[in-house]
């Protein structure tokens, strides 16, 4: 096990600039959230989306609106940083990066002029949030999935569009180590869920849009629910407080510099399950409804988690049902909130 892992936390000035790409989105939300609680003091927070529209704001953090696919503003962004996390991009569920992959594409745009302006300003590490889409997609051709380990993103053959931008920006992030030696770490996330993420408008993830499913059933007395595909594809679901969590082990440590690493839960569901969990939670059962034209992914993908294993003695371990109780109770309340006329967070609409 590394001797780099949690605690650097604890070693570093608390006064350090950092600078969190993405904060008005679900991840890097939780991620300023995360490093306030532990006695920050110098956050910066940046999102295009204006400040209302964040899901989470911190106080005490600077919140910038800047848009990152501009290079001044991403100058701006960065000035006076010692760590920058990017986690910006345009981004959502599979409903969205099967058909807005140039939207997905352009967030190169966003790594390319961050990570430039990061070294420029002589920052000390830098996180680039990768994807597991960026894995070669034959090798997920099946529910009953071998899980993906770290070498099977080569040969190459990423999720069109999202997949590939992922790729390309993490051998950015690697060159800036290997030709320019400044510090960038790069973690391939399985699917995040968790409370204060997108629940409806067309980006949210399965988690999510399943939990309204089974609260919006309940709320309109029709009591069926339709699942895109055949239900029968398997996933991992990380929750967020892992997340956050490993971003942090992983951005400090030193052997896992330029070096992809998956960050996910490795316990497999399938989407059925996943509906049944749900249910369970919620006290129901509902009349299933397939849909088999809607997108639904690959067949099946899972976090091999031998390497996070070996190198931080930990992997992301919120057992499933108790990070979807949290997140159905938390939509629920979003739900009913938003009935009643109270602000909630919303997805920039596509
Ligand atoms: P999110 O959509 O909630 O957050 C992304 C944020 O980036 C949004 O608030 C958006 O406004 C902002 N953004 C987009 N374009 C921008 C720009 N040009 N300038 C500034 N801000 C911009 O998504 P998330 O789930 O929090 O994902 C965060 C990161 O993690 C992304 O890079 C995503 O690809 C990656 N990721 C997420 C998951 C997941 O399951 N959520 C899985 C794999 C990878």
């Amino acid at each position: 096990m590394s001797q780099n892992n949690p605690t650097a936390a604890t070693i570093r000035d608390k006064g350090d600039l950092l600078v969190i790409a993405g904060a008005g989105g679900f991840i890097a939300g939780a991620l300023t959230r995360y490093f306030a609680d532990q006695g920050f003091t110098n956050i910066r927070a940046v999102d295009k989306k204006p400040l209302y529209k964040w899901y989470q704001r911190v106080p005490g953090v600077e919140s910038l609106c800047l848009d990152l696919e501009y290079r001044d503003n991403c100058v701006r962004a960065v000035e006076g940083a010692v760590e920058v996390y990017n986690l910006a991009a345009d981004m959502g569920g599979m409903g969205f990066i099967e058909n807005f992959r140039v939207e997905c594409l352009r967030s190169i745009l966003i790594n390319t002029h961050l990570l430039e302006a990061a070294y420029n300003a002589g920052v000390d590490r830098y996180f680039f949030s990768s994807s597991a889409c960026a894995y070669n997609i034959d090798l997920q051709q099946d529910p009953n999935v071998r899980a993906l380990k770290e070498t099977d993103a080569y040969p190459a053959n990423a999720e069109r569009g999202y997949g590939w931008e992922k790729l390309v920006s993490e051998i950015f992030c690697q060159e800036y180590w290997a030709e320019r030696k400044m510090k960038t770490f790069i973690a391939r996330f399985h699917n995040v869920y968790g409370p204060y993420g997108t629940w409806d408008g067309g980006r949210e993830k399965a988690p999510a849009a399943l939990s309204r499913k089974v609260v919006e059933a309940q709320d309109s007395g029709v009591m069926e629910i339709d699942i895109w595909g055949d239900g029968d594809q398997t996933r991992s679901f990380m929750y967020i407080d892992d997340c956050v969590k490993g971003i942090d082990m992983i951005t400090h440590c030193d052997e896992l510099v330029a070096t992809p690493i998956n960050l996910g839960s490795s316990e497999l569901i399938s989407i059925n399950d996943l509906v049944s969990m749900i249910e369970g939670i919620a006290g129901v059962e509902l009349e299933r409804e397939y849909l088999l034209d809607a997108p639904r992914g690959v067949a099946g993908r899972n976090s091999d988690n031998t390497f996070i294993q070996e190198v931080l003695g930990w992997e992301p371990n919120l057992p499933l049902e108790e990070g979807m109780t949290r997140t159905y109770n938390w939509i629920k309340q979003q739900y009913a909130d938003r009935a009643a006329g109270l602000p909630t967070p919303a997805a920039e609409e596509k």
